[in-house]
């Protein structure tokens, strides 16, 4: 159906006609080639000659906005516009995606995990990945936390690690999710992750406030990544007013943004929306695939669209021509 758009024109007719009105917040995570690494590959939005395509169609065919301009966009209620995201803080939006978009011109909101800056290390979906796919193994033997092997799909493994990494998610968090982690450890017979370099995955705190520099904006993910959901009360403001404590001291303004870890309609509750109120957080983005009308806002569950690797070009257009349909 996208390749039918793109053939019969009717994609640029569309995109003539105003075929909808709102907001498409795009969600990106890592931006480079996935196959050289041994992390989960389900972070890599897109290769950066695919991200510079995408963000040269956007400026083409779309008023791209900054989270600055959402407030008016949304006084005005009319219009058909893009928001750029990108959530954790990996080292590639810093180096190959900030690149593009100075070029393009596109500003875009980084929503950073602070532990992973000021403590780097490899969170655990990286670290599973890295675990199965380093493994000697074949498969991964029954457990009290998987009562049925796990058998590796070669080459990548990739089913293996979505199989894995559910699970793990599932026990979060807590000790039960960390034992887990040790298991895998052992029965993989990699031990766990620990090479140093892992801090080069992860932006500084002075490239964060190189892109601010260059007009780009950031917002908050917590401290710690966790489900907040999942944690009490209490939890969940220390996740979240030391998010903002450390991104006010680093970049001297306050947590306005926000974007929920994981993001789904179980990652958040009232009790976030409490907190992310009382911190003064003016905008927080879910996961929720789908494209925001107007008339239709929630600013604590703004909806996003994930742009995944597997998304072509025409898949892309199709997308952000008929998001009522593709997004
Ligand atoms: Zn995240």
């Amino acid at each position: 159906m996208a390749r039918a758009l793109g053939i019969s024109g009717l994609g640029m007719l569309l995109r003539k006609v105003n075929a909808w009105q709102g907001v498409i917040n795009l969600a990106y995570h890592r931006i480079g080639e996935t196959l050289r690494r041994p992390f989960d590959r389900a972070l890599w939005s897109a290769t950066a000659r695919n991200f510079d395509e995408q963000m040269r169609f956007l400026k083409k065919h779309f008023d791209v906005i900054g989270i600055n301009d959402l407030g008016r966009v949304l006084s005005r209620g009319r219009g058909r516009y893009v928001l750029v995201t990108f959530d954790d803080g990996y080292r590639d939006n810093y180096e190959v995606a900030y690149p593009l978009l100075k070029a393009h011109g596109v500003p875009a909101l980084f929503f950073i995990a602070t532990g992973f800056l000021d403590r780097p290390k490899a969170p655990w979906w990286d670290e599973i990945a890295w675990m199965i796919r380093l493994s000697t193994a074949e498969y991964l033997p029954s457990s009290p936390w998987l009562s049925e092997p796990v058998q590796f799909d070669e080459p990548w493994r990739e089913n293996a690690i979505r199989t894995v990494a559910a699970a793990h998610k599932a026990l979060l968090p807590g000790k039960n999710a960390e034992d887990f982690l040790e298991f895998l450890a052992l029965a993989l017979g990699t031990g766990r992750y620990n090479d140093p370099n892992i801090a080069e995955s992860w932006m500084t705190w002075d490239m964060v406030r190189e892109l601010k520099a260059g007009g780009m904006a950031i917002g908050g993910h917590t401290v710690n990544h966790p489900i907040l959901r999942r944690l009490p009360a209490e939890q969940q403001m220390e996740e979240i007013g030391e998010c903002g404590k450390r991104l006010a001291a680093e970049l001297g303004q306050p947590m306005r943004w926000f974007s929920y870890p994981f993001g789904g309609h179980d990652a958040f509750d009232e009790q976030t929306r409490a907190c992310l109120r009382k911190q003064g957080v003016q905008f927080a983005f879910s996961y929720k695939s789908g494209f925001q009308r107007f008339g239709d806002w929630d600013q604590f569950n703004i909806r996003r669209v994930p742009i995944e690797w597997e998304i072509n070009h025409e898949w892309f257009h199709a997308l952000a021509t008929l998001p009522q349909l593709f997004c």
